[in-house]
């Protein structure tokens, strides 16, 4: 019989698994401590127990791990990217970003991907499956303990769709917010998606104070449909119409992520196009120039192009940014996460 992941259980179901097994109430606080705030590897570490609790743990239950097959720091801005491999063998890339505010971890939360978006490298190679929750909390755990550090924020825009892997995401979320865990503060959680519009529904119903990402990527449905597969599912009318729903009921801002790409996407008229649709929402839009992957020949925008776009946004009223690029020396921007094949 397989173990129970232990570290996907949050405070209430620890809880009632220890009763059933006949623990001591004060166990409960003591096992979730090391397990969330101390982010443990091992029932060894938690050094307050004896060796017999310790030994029927380990026999009850497993506390999912993953290995750093490999570690690659930017010389530019000292970005790190981990290669980590899980107990199954499977592999996600997750990146450490220092920032003036902190450390944030950009995690991975499938292994591969589903959604095909034609210029992004987490595509090449389909999907294997989703990560658990404590998998997803491993990867921060495994970083910190790395780095020694202790990360202030956390991206949900690594390798998978995090909307497609829903109840697992919430539950982690869920645990690296608690205050008797890591307590980070949803607001420096930033979750991107595709675009799954019932899920963005979904999502708003839960009301969270994180920030809701939507990689658009196009003005129309026409050049979407053309670059990302999940636009013929749901037209652009019905993915605005749910981001607007989105920000009536969380009064959070979305950022619309907008990969920059030379001649397909990118002129002015696009531009204009973008902000008529995009009116109305209370947003914010993130321009990234694409990143490019080996597999495919997009170019960037140039910055010519780059600086008439932003200007169209600025004039129409709307917040927007260009996204810095850290850890291209790596392969560790945005699109350029992968599986094991990753090479730089
Ligand atoms: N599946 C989610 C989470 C991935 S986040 C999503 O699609 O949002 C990764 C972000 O990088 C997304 O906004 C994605 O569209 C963007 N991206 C993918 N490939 C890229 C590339 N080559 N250059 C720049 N951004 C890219």
């Amino acid at each position: 019989m397989s173990k129970t992941d232990i570290r996907s259980l949050d405070y209430r179901e620890l809880e009632a698994i220890f009763n059933n097994i006949g623990l001591k109430r004060f166990r409960v606080s003591q096992v979730y401590d090391w397990l969330h705030e101390k982010g443990v590897m091992s029932f060894d570490e938690m050094t307050n127990l004896s060796k017999q609790l310790r030994q029927q743990l380990e026999s009850e239950f497993e506390i999912k791990s993953c290995k750093i097959l490999r570690k690659l720091v930017s010389s530019i801005d000292g970005t790190v990217k981990y290669l980590f491999q899980f107990d199954d063998g499977s592999t996600v890339e997750s990146v450490v970003m220092k920032y003036k505010y902190g450390y944030s971890i950009c995690i991975s939360t499938q292994v591969g991907c589903k959604m095909g978006c034609s210029f992004c490298a987490s595509a090449i190679g389909g999907f294997q499956r989703n990560l658990t929750p404590s998998e997803m909390l491993c990867e921060v755990f495994t970083a910190q303990r790395d780095l020694n550090i202790k990360v202030s924020h956390i991206v949900l825009m690594g390798t998978g769709e995090p909307l497609d892997n829903y109840e697992n995401v919430l539950k982690f979320l869920r645990l690296v917010t608690d205050e008797k865990g890591q307590n980070i503060s949803m607001r420096h959680i930033s979750l991107s998606t595709c675009g799954l519009v019932e899920k963005i529904y979904k999502l708003a119903d839960e009301n969270l104070q994180l920030t809701l990402s939507v990689s658009l990527h196009a003005p129309n449905d026409e050049i979407r449909q053309k670059t990302m597969p999940v636009a013929k599912k749901y037209n652009m009318d019905e993915l605005l119409k749910a981001c607007k729903a989105y920000t009536d009921k969380t009064s959070r801002r979305i950022s619309f992520e907008y990969a920059m790409i030379k001649g397909v996407n990118d002129s002015v008229d696009n531009a204009e196009e973008l902000c008529r649709r995009l009116r109305g929402i209370l947003c914010h839009i993130n321009l990234i120039p694409v990143n490019e992957i080996k597999e495919r020949d997009y170019k960037k925008s140039d910055a010519e192009s780059l600086k008439s776009f932003v200007s169209v946004c600025e004039k129409r009223g709307f917040a927007v940014t260009v996204r810095r690029t850290l850890g291209s020396d790596i392969n560790a921007s945005c699109g350029q996460l992968r599986q094991s094949t990753g090479t730089v």
